[in-house]
Protein backbone atom coordinates (compact mmCIF):
# COMPACT_ATOMS: atom_id res chain seq x y z
CA UNK A 1 0.00 0.00 0.00
CA UNK A 2 1.06 3.39 -1.29
CA UNK A 3 0.75 6.02 1.49
CA UNK A 4 1.30 9.64 1.55
CA UNK A 5 4.48 11.27 2.21
CA UNK A 6 4.99 14.20 4.14
CA UNK A 7 7.83 15.81 5.84
CA UNK A 8 9.30 13.83 8.84
CA UNK A 9 9.21 16.27 11.58
CA UNK A 10 11.43 15.54 14.46
CA UNK A 11 9.88 18.44 16.70
CA UNK A 12 8.20 18.02 20.20
CA UNK A 13 4.73 19.85 20.19
CA UNK A 14 4.32 23.02 22.12
CA UNK A 15 2.90 21.43 25.38
CA UNK A 16 0.90 24.66 26.62
CA UNK A 17 0.41 25.45 30.58
CA UNK A 18 -2.25 23.28 31.80
CA UNK A 19 -5.15 25.00 32.26
CA UNK A 20 -7.59 21.88 33.40
CA UNK A 21 -7.36 19.54 35.94
CA UNK A 22 -10.09 16.67 36.46
CA UNK A 23 -11.63 17.46 39.75
CA UNK A 24 -11.65 21.09 39.98
CA UNK A 25 -14.48 23.06 38.05
CA UNK A 26 -12.63 26.42 39.32
CA UNK A 27 -8.82 25.64 39.06
CA UNK A 28 -6.11 28.29 39.55
CA UNK A 29 -4.36 28.67 37.08
CA UNK A 30 -0.55 30.12 37.51
CA UNK A 31 1.06 27.93 34.70
CA UNK A 32 0.99 30.16 31.19
CA UNK A 33 1.65 33.86 32.35
CA UNK A 34 -1.43 35.19 31.96
CA UNK A 35 -2.62 38.69 33.16
CA UNK A 36 -3.14 38.81 36.76
CA UNK A 37 -5.92 41.21 36.08
CA UNK A 38 -8.06 40.21 33.60
CA UNK A 39 -8.43 42.99 30.62
CA UNK A 40 -9.23 46.82 31.10
CA UNK A 41 -12.79 47.75 31.67
CA UNK A 42 -12.43 49.82 28.23
CA UNK A 43 -11.61 46.53 26.89
CA UNK A 44 -14.12 44.70 28.08
CA UNK A 45 -16.89 47.49 27.03
CA UNK A 46 -15.67 46.99 23.48
CA UNK A 47 -16.05 43.24 23.40
CA UNK A 48 -19.45 43.63 24.64
CA UNK A 49 -21.17 45.64 22.11
CA UNK A 50 -23.95 44.45 20.38
CA UNK A 51 -22.96 45.85 17.72
CA UNK A 52 -19.88 43.91 16.45
CA UNK A 53 -20.52 42.64 12.97
CA UNK A 54 -19.15 38.88 12.82
CA UNK A 55 -20.18 39.04 9.15
CA UNK A 56 -17.43 41.21 7.57
CA UNK A 57 -13.69 40.34 7.06
CA UNK A 58 -11.56 41.90 9.29
CA UNK A 59 -9.32 44.80 8.40
CA UNK A 60 -6.47 42.71 6.96
CA UNK A 61 -3.49 45.53 7.21
CA UNK A 62 -5.34 45.84 10.97
CA UNK A 63 -5.00 50.07 9.83
CA UNK A 64 -6.08 51.54 13.12
CA UNK A 65 -4.06 49.57 15.48
CA UNK A 66 -1.06 50.18 13.94
CA UNK A 67 -1.76 53.55 13.84
CA UNK A 68 -2.47 53.45 17.56
CA UNK A 69 0.77 51.57 18.38
CA UNK A 70 2.47 54.04 16.64
CA UNK A 71 1.65 56.76 18.48
CA UNK A 72 1.67 54.85 22.10
CA UNK A 73 5.20 53.73 21.26
CA UNK A 74 6.43 56.37 18.62
CA UNK A 75 7.58 53.86 16.03
CA UNK A 76 6.67 54.45 12.84
CA UNK A 77 3.61 52.89 11.86
CA UNK A 78 4.61 51.37 8.19
CA UNK A 79 7.33 49.51 10.33
CA UNK A 80 4.57 47.31 12.20
CA UNK A 81 3.03 44.01 11.34
CA UNK A 82 0.41 42.92 13.31
CA UNK A 83 -0.49 39.11 13.94
CA UNK A 84 -2.70 36.38 15.20
CA UNK A 85 -0.13 36.55 18.31
CA UNK A 86 3.28 37.25 18.43
CA UNK A 87 3.25 33.46 17.76
CA UNK A 88 2.86 34.10 13.78
CA UNK A 89 4.68 36.69 13.23
CA UNK A 90 7.65 34.31 14.40
CA UNK A 91 6.37 31.59 12.24
CA UNK A 92 5.99 34.19 9.60
CA UNK A 93 10.06 35.36 10.40
CA UNK A 94 10.87 32.02 9.62
CA UNK A 95 9.41 31.20 6.17
CA UNK A 96 10.76 34.72 4.82
CA UNK A 97 14.40 33.95 6.37
CA UNK A 98 15.05 30.31 6.39
CA UNK A 99 15.79 27.48 3.71
CA UNK A 100 16.70 24.44 4.61
CA UNK A 101 20.11 24.17 6.79
CA UNK A 102 20.59 27.63 7.64
CA UNK A 103 21.04 27.67 11.11
CA UNK A 104 18.95 29.59 13.47
CA UNK A 105 20.79 30.31 17.21
CA UNK A 106 18.78 30.17 20.39
CA UNK A 107 19.54 30.45 24.01
CA UNK A 108 19.66 26.91 25.87
CA UNK A 109 16.57 27.65 28.08
CA UNK A 110 14.36 30.20 25.47
CA UNK A 111 11.19 30.11 24.69
CA UNK A 112 9.62 27.52 22.74
CA UNK A 113 8.25 28.84 19.69
CA UNK A 114 11.39 30.17 18.08
CA UNK A 115 12.77 26.59 17.74
CA UNK A 116 9.29 24.95 16.54
CA UNK A 117 9.08 27.40 13.73
CA UNK A 118 12.55 27.29 12.64
CA UNK A 119 12.45 23.62 12.67
CA UNK A 120 9.28 23.42 10.68
CA UNK A 121 10.67 25.35 7.65
CA UNK A 122 14.43 22.78 7.65
CA UNK A 123 16.18 25.09 9.51
CA UNK A 124 18.97 24.04 12.11
CA UNK A 125 18.31 25.29 15.39
CA UNK A 126 21.59 25.36 17.35
CA UNK A 127 21.92 26.00 21.09
CA UNK A 128 23.66 28.92 22.81
CA UNK A 129 24.63 27.52 26.94
CA UNK A 130 23.64 30.58 29.34
CA UNK A 131 25.19 30.80 32.67
CA UNK A 132 22.98 30.48 35.83
CA UNK A 133 20.24 30.47 33.86
CA UNK A 134 20.59 33.65 32.13
CA UNK A 135 21.54 34.29 28.19
CA UNK A 136 25.49 34.51 27.54
CA UNK A 137 26.33 36.95 24.71
CA UNK A 138 30.10 34.99 24.02
CA UNK A 139 28.21 31.94 24.33
CA UNK A 140 25.81 33.24 21.24
CA UNK A 141 29.17 34.08 18.97
CA UNK A 142 30.95 31.12 19.72
CA UNK A 143 27.70 29.33 17.92
CA UNK A 144 27.76 31.63 14.72
CA UNK A 145 28.70 30.11 11.64
CA UNK A 146 28.57 31.19 7.81
CA UNK A 147 25.04 29.08 7.88
CA UNK A 148 23.66 31.92 10.76
CA UNK A 149 20.71 33.82 9.88
CA UNK A 150 18.68 34.55 12.84
CA UNK A 151 19.78 35.05 16.66
CA UNK A 152 16.24 34.79 18.29
CA UNK A 153 16.17 35.96 22.27
CA UNK A 154 13.13 36.96 24.94
CA UNK A 155 14.20 39.68 27.03
CA UNK A 156 13.24 39.11 29.69
CA UNK A 157 13.67 35.73 29.04
CA UNK A 158 10.33 33.06 29.36
CA UNK A 159 11.11 30.60 31.24
CA UNK A 160 14.71 32.01 33.35
CA UNK A 161 13.40 35.20 33.99
CA UNK A 162 16.31 36.72 33.38
CA UNK A 163 17.46 39.40 30.83
CA UNK A 164 20.38 40.90 29.30
CA UNK A 165 20.95 44.70 30.55
CA UNK A 166 21.16 47.13 27.67
CA UNK A 167 25.08 47.48 27.43
CA UNK A 168 25.06 43.69 26.74
CA UNK A 169 22.08 43.82 24.26
CA UNK A 170 23.56 46.41 22.17
CA UNK A 171 27.10 44.54 22.70
CA UNK A 172 25.28 41.74 20.99
CA UNK A 173 24.28 43.66 18.47
CA UNK A 174 27.78 44.71 17.51
CA UNK A 175 29.86 41.14 17.87
CA UNK A 176 26.79 40.18 15.29
CA UNK A 177 27.49 39.91 11.50
CA UNK A 178 25.42 42.60 9.44
CA UNK A 179 23.83 39.81 7.92
CA UNK A 180 22.52 38.16 10.63
CA UNK A 181 18.80 39.36 11.74
CA UNK A 182 18.45 39.86 15.78
CA UNK A 183 15.13 39.10 17.17
CA UNK A 184 14.58 40.66 20.68
CA UNK A 185 11.06 39.50 21.87
CA UNK A 186 9.73 41.95 24.03
CA UNK A 187 6.67 39.88 25.22
CA UNK A 188 7.35 41.23 28.87
CA UNK A 189 9.07 44.47 28.79
CA UNK A 190 6.25 46.52 30.04
CA UNK A 191 6.64 45.02 33.74
CA UNK A 192 10.48 45.29 33.59
CA UNK A 193 11.57 48.63 36.05
CA UNK A 194 14.67 47.70 36.93
CA UNK A 195 17.40 50.58 35.52
CA UNK A 196 19.75 48.86 33.34
CA UNK A 197 16.99 46.94 31.39
CA UNK A 198 15.77 48.67 28.36
CA UNK A 199 13.47 47.28 25.91
CA UNK A 200 14.21 46.38 22.38
CA UNK A 201 11.74 48.45 21.19
CA UNK A 202 13.61 51.44 22.84
CA UNK A 203 17.06 50.42 21.76
CA UNK A 204 16.98 49.11 18.46
CA UNK A 205 14.08 51.13 16.13
CA UNK A 206 16.10 52.19 13.58
CA UNK A 207 17.86 49.32 13.46
CA UNK A 208 17.54 47.75 10.18
CA UNK A 209 18.84 44.07 11.62
CA UNK A 210 16.66 44.03 14.88
CA UNK A 211 13.08 42.71 14.86
CA UNK A 212 11.27 43.38 17.54
CA UNK A 213 8.51 41.35 19.24
CA UNK A 214 5.17 42.59 21.62
CA UNK A 215 2.27 40.80 22.31
CA UNK A 216 -1.03 41.74 23.67
CA UNK A 217 -1.11 38.26 25.29
CA UNK A 218 0.59 39.22 28.50
CA UNK A 219 0.19 42.95 30.41
CA UNK A 220 -3.04 43.79 28.14
CA UNK A 221 -4.57 40.14 28.95
CA UNK A 222 -5.79 39.68 25.38
CA UNK A 223 -4.17 35.94 25.08
CA UNK A 224 -7.41 34.26 23.81
CA UNK A 225 -7.65 36.99 21.11
CA UNK A 226 -4.45 36.30 19.67
CA UNK A 227 -2.97 39.53 18.69
CA UNK A 228 0.90 40.72 18.37
CA UNK A 229 3.09 42.46 16.33
CA UNK A 230 6.41 42.84 14.92
CA UNK A 231 8.48 45.97 14.39
CA UNK A 232 11.37 45.87 11.60
CA UNK A 233 12.97 47.89 8.49
CA UNK A 234 10.03 48.55 5.75
CA UNK A 235 12.41 46.18 3.82
CA UNK A 236 11.12 43.42 6.16
CA UNK A 237 7.78 44.03 6.65
CA UNK A 238 6.74 44.68 3.04
CA UNK A 239 8.40 41.48 2.64
CA UNK A 240 6.68 40.13 5.43
CA UNK A 241 3.04 41.62 4.41
CA UNK A 242 3.74 39.24 0.95
CA UNK A 243 3.52 36.26 3.64
CA UNK A 244 0.87 37.47 6.21
CA UNK A 245 -2.76 35.23 5.69
CA UNK A 246 -4.89 38.22 4.15
CA UNK A 247 -7.22 38.49 7.51
CA UNK A 248 -4.89 37.27 10.01
CA UNK A 249 -6.25 39.35 12.95
CA UNK A 250 -9.69 39.28 13.76
CA UNK A 251 -12.16 42.31 14.14
CA UNK A 252 -12.60 41.82 17.88
CA UNK A 253 -9.27 41.42 18.70
CA UNK A 254 -7.94 44.78 16.45
CA UNK A 255 -10.85 46.19 18.47
CA UNK A 256 -10.02 45.39 21.99
CA UNK A 257 -6.16 45.82 21.34
CA UNK A 258 -6.75 49.13 20.60
CA UNK A 259 -8.94 50.04 23.70
CA UNK A 260 -6.12 48.15 26.04
CA UNK A 261 -3.25 51.09 24.93
CA UNK A 262 -5.79 53.36 25.87
CA UNK A 263 -6.05 52.50 29.26
CA UNK A 264 -2.79 53.60 31.35
CA UNK A 265 -4.32 52.93 34.67
CA UNK A 266 -5.01 49.52 33.72
CA UNK A 267 -1.28 48.99 32.72
CA UNK A 268 0.71 51.04 35.60
CA UNK A 269 -2.18 49.00 38.16
CA UNK A 270 -1.00 45.92 36.44
CA UNK A 271 2.38 46.54 37.26
CA UNK A 272 2.30 47.60 40.41
CA UNK A 273 0.38 44.51 41.55
CA UNK A 274 3.32 42.39 39.80
CA UNK A 275 6.20 44.31 41.42
CA UNK A 276 4.45 44.17 45.21
CA UNK A 277 3.14 40.49 44.92
CA UNK A 278 6.19 38.96 42.69
CA UNK A 279 8.58 40.20 45.74
CA UNK A 280 6.12 39.43 48.62
CA UNK A 281 6.25 35.46 47.10
CA UNK A 282 9.87 35.45 46.26
CA UNK A 283 10.47 36.38 49.74
CA UNK A 284 7.77 34.01 51.18
CA UNK A 285 9.41 31.39 49.21
CA UNK A 286 12.99 32.11 50.08
CA UNK A 287 12.32 31.48 53.57
CA UNK A 288 11.59 28.05 52.71
CA UNK A 289 14.73 27.38 50.20
CA UNK A 290 12.97 28.33 47.69
CA UNK A 291 14.91 30.78 45.54
CA UNK A 292 14.01 32.29 42.49
CA UNK A 293 15.53 34.84 39.38
CA UNK A 294 15.33 38.42 40.33
CA UNK A 295 11.69 39.81 40.45
CA UNK A 296 11.52 41.07 36.62
CA UNK A 297 8.37 39.88 34.32
CA UNK A 298 4.87 38.25 35.54
CA UNK A 299 6.32 35.03 36.35
CA UNK A 300 9.24 33.56 39.04
CA UNK A 301 11.02 30.60 38.38
CA UNK A 302 11.62 28.99 41.09
CA UNK A 303 14.86 26.73 42.13
CA UNK A 304 14.27 23.25 44.28
CA UNK A 305 17.90 22.89 44.19
CA UNK A 306 18.70 23.99 48.24
CA UNK A 307 14.94 22.75 49.54
CA UNK A 308 14.17 19.67 50.89
CA UNK A 309 11.17 19.15 49.15
CA UNK A 310 11.25 17.99 45.40
CA UNK A 311 9.66 20.75 41.90
CA UNK A 312 7.82 17.20 41.26
CA UNK A 313 6.72 16.87 44.50
CA UNK A 314 5.52 20.52 45.41
CA UNK A 315 3.99 20.66 41.87
CA UNK A 316 1.50 17.81 42.72
CA UNK A 317 0.46 19.13 45.96
CA UNK A 318 -0.54 22.45 44.51
CA UNK A 319 -2.49 20.50 41.67
CA UNK A 320 -4.27 18.30 44.54
CA UNK A 321 -5.34 21.74 45.46
CA UNK A 322 -6.60 22.56 42.20
CA UNK A 323 -3.21 25.39 41.46
CA UNK A 324 -1.58 24.59 38.12
CA UNK A 325 1.98 25.92 37.84
CA UNK A 326 4.08 25.07 34.51
CA UNK A 327 6.12 22.13 34.82
CA UNK A 328 9.46 22.95 32.76
CA UNK A 329 10.65 19.53 32.53
CA UNK A 330 9.10 18.69 29.24
CA UNK A 331 10.20 20.89 26.75
CA UNK A 332 12.48 23.35 28.33
CA UNK A 333 14.38 20.94 30.12
CA UNK A 334 15.18 22.43 33.04
CA UNK A 335 14.96 19.98 36.35
CA UNK A 336 13.74 20.59 40.08
CA UNK A 337 12.14 24.00 39.15
CA UNK A 338 8.62 24.94 38.38
CA UNK A 339 7.65 28.06 36.77
CA UNK A 340 5.20 30.14 38.80
CA UNK A 341 2.75 32.94 37.05
CA UNK A 342 2.05 36.12 39.62
CA UNK A 343 -1.29 35.90 39.73
CA UNK A 344 -3.90 37.74 41.50
CA UNK A 345 -4.43 38.78 45.24
CA UNK A 346 -6.88 35.49 46.03
CA UNK A 347 -4.96 33.45 44.09
CA UNK A 348 -1.50 34.11 45.89
CA UNK A 349 -3.44 34.10 49.19
CA UNK A 350 -4.20 29.80 48.44
CA UNK A 351 -0.24 29.66 47.71
CA UNK A 352 0.55 31.15 51.02
CA UNK A 353 -2.18 28.48 53.04
CA UNK A 354 -0.86 25.32 50.83
CA UNK A 355 2.81 26.29 51.18
CA UNK A 356 2.58 26.19 55.17
CA UNK A 357 0.93 23.27 55.11
CA UNK A 358 3.24 21.33 52.79
CA UNK A 359 6.88 22.85 53.79
C1 LIG B 1 3.88 34.59 26.02
C2 LIG B 1 5.01 34.87 25.12
C3 LIG B 1 4.77 35.36 23.84
C4 LIG B 1 3.39 35.70 23.39
O1 LIG B 1 2.91 34.87 22.42
P1 LIG B 1 1.54 35.26 21.72
O2 LIG B 1 1.58 34.38 20.52
O3 LIG B 1 1.61 36.70 21.37
O4 LIG B 1 0.45 34.93 22.66
C5 LIG B 1 5.84 35.63 23.03
N1 LIG B 1 7.10 35.44 23.46
C6 LIG B 1 7.36 35.00 24.69
C7 LIG B 1 8.76 34.86 25.15
C8 LIG B 1 6.32 34.69 25.55
O5 LIG B 1 6.59 34.24 26.78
Amino acid sequence: MKQLKFKKLNIEAYKPGRSSFRKFKKIIKLSANESALGVSTRVKKVISNKNLNFSRYPDGKSKELRNEISKKFRCDKEKIICGAGSDEVIQMLCQLFLRPKDEVIVPQFSFLMYRIYAKIVGANVIFAKEKKYKVSVPEIIKKITKKTKIVFLANPNNPTGTYLTKMELINLRKKLRKNILLVVDDAYAEYMKSLDYKSGLELFKNNENVFILRTFSKIYGLSSLRVGWGYGSRRIINALNIIKPPFNVNDVAQKAAIESLKDKKFISRSIKHNIFYATKLKNFLNNYNISSNEVSANFLLLDFTNCKLKAKYFYKKLKMKGILLRSTENGYRIKNMLRLTIGSKKRELKIYECNKKYI
